[in-house]
């Protein structure tokens, strides 16, 4: 007999930390599928897969990201280790990775073009599509001056997107110039909003001293009229500057990824360059952004290595598996149901050689013939492979065809053979090599020999 202990003894079930998640299902089918496809994307592109650390010293994220921004002002989380020192836990990847490129010497393999994902961590207010625990997918080419770099990162996150068969998403895109023309067009915003510093908002008068370029981009509608009527860069741009921004659009117009200016987009921070771009939707509410990035040409500068050019972006995995559409369970290939003691004990060698074979095999656990058959139904199998101990006996197998409801008895050397030949079955495409295979299988087990 089991006793329920007094109440007030019984633990409390913690709760989930506010702002993460537990992902599983449909939603976690999507959230790989977004992973899956990064990976393979990023190959086609032959960026390098990298792994950071989840935590840094502090300084490799105060340094690199800047002090005056939200992400190093408000949201890192940041903690004394026992042995007293400052860590932080990444919000982003681009500090580690440039941490990294100087630490172990990777400036002999410059340019370097690496890709990454993981958790990354923000305290921010959770809502929808923002999170306190997230993940990002991030590429980054370091050691690159050239505008070839910028089009490569803007091409591959297209291909990207249209890969997840993510529609409606417009890439915007910007200049914010080589430092010359920053520091020009920087001076004449600075004149511009002193002029109307009254209209601004607290926080767009606080960045006129410290982040300027950020009240251009400001969400506060009491900003908008100053920020509308602000100089664009175009007037203040080298002739330099102007090439850059030139051979980008030029690459994505022959890539034929379609952009539109968005004069207004701006990085906050003086060591961006050049390129300043997004990938945004309507479809997210508020939190419409779902890949940014640019060119950060002072960045690896500030961690105190030598002068690097360096361009990339993240994305958010959360916000593109909101907008990928439905992604369906695995395919079971077979599902194996033994009746009877010696063929309880033969099946776990028969999934064994199926699995090895390389098709998608599950065998329930328990059940009566009946039960096995129903759950290999449910589980939307091709193939039910039944092995009792009179087929044992015999020789051989009955092979159950789910969709179409036939059974067919096939003989142990007609199985043996039908295995082999999944060998042969050339693979249409990397992608459908189990659909081919699984084709193979069942056309020589059924039809071959028949
Ligand atoms: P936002 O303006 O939405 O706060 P951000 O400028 O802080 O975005 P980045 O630092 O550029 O974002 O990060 C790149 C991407 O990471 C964003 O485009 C978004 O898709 C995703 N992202 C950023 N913050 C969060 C969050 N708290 N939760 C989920 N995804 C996020
Ligand atoms: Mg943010």
């Amino acid at each position: 007999m089991t006793e329920t202990p007094p109440r007030a003894s019984r633990a409390q079930t913690p709760n989930r930390v506010r702002g993460t998640q537990d992902i599983f299902g449909e939603e976690e089918r999507r959230f790989s599928h977004v992973l899956s496809t990064f990976d393979r994307v990023r190959r086609l592109y032959c960026f390098n897969r990298v792994e950071v650390p989840v935590f840094e010293a502090t300084e490799v994220f105060a340094r690199s990201i800047g002090e005056t921004t939200d992400v190093v002002s408000k949201e890192m989380y940041t903690f004394p280790d026992r042995g007293g020192d400052s860590l932080t836990l990444r919000p982003e990847f681009t500090a580690g990775i440039a941490r990294a490129y100087l630490g172990n010497g990777w400036q002999q393999h410059a340019p370097m073009k690496l890709a990454t994902s993981g958790a990354v961590f923000r305290y921010e207010r959770p809502q929808k599509g923002r999170f306190r625990q997230f993940h990002q997918i991030d590429a980054e080419v370091i050691g690159a001056a050239e505008p070839a770099a910028d089009v490569e990162l803007l091409v591959m996150a297209d291909q990207l997107l249209s890969e997840l068969g993510i529609r409606g998403v417009t890439l915007q895109l910007n200049t914010l110039g080589d430092a010359e023309t920053r520091n020009v067009w920087r001076a004449a915003l600075v004149a511009h909003f002193e002029a109307r510093a009254g209209e601004l908002s607290e926080d767009s008068r606080a960045r006129l001293a410290k982040n300027p370029l950020r009240i251009l981009d400001s969400k506060d509608s009491r900003d908008r009229p100053a920020a509308d009527s602000a100089p664009d860069i175009d007037a203040y741009l080298t002739p330099e500057a102007r090439a850059f921004f030139d051979a980008v659009t030029a690459g994505l117009d022959a890539a034929g990824v379609r952009w539109e200016r968005n004069a207004r987009l701006v990085r906050g921070l003086d060591y961006y360059r050049h390129t300043a771009f997004e990938f945004v939707t309507d479809r997210l509410g508020a939190q419409g952004t779902v890949l940014a990035g640019g060119r950060y040409d002072g960045l690896i500068g500030s961690l105190g290595g030598p002068e690097t050019p360096g361009v990339g972006w993240a994305a958010g995995v959360e916000r593109l598996a909101m907008l990928v559409g439905e992604v369906a369970e695995q395919k079971i290939d077979a599902v194996v149901v033994p009746v009877g003691h010696s063929a309880e004990l033969r099946a776990p060698g028969i999934v064994a050689e199926l699995r090895r074979a390389g098709l998608v095999v599950d065998s329930p656990y328990k059940g009566n013939l009946k039960r096995r058959l129903a759950r290999a139904d449910d589980l939307g199998a091709t193939l039910a492979i039944i092995v009792g101990d009179d087929e044992i006996g015999r020789n051989e197998y009955q092979v159950k065809l789910l969709q179409e409801g036939t059974q067919h008895t096939v003989s142990a050397e007609r199985y043996r053979q039908a295995l082999a030949a999944i060998d042969k079955v050339e693979p249409i495409l990397a992608r459908n090599m189990l659909v081919s295979i699984k084709a193979g299988f069942v056309r020589h087990l059924i039809e071959i020999g028949g």
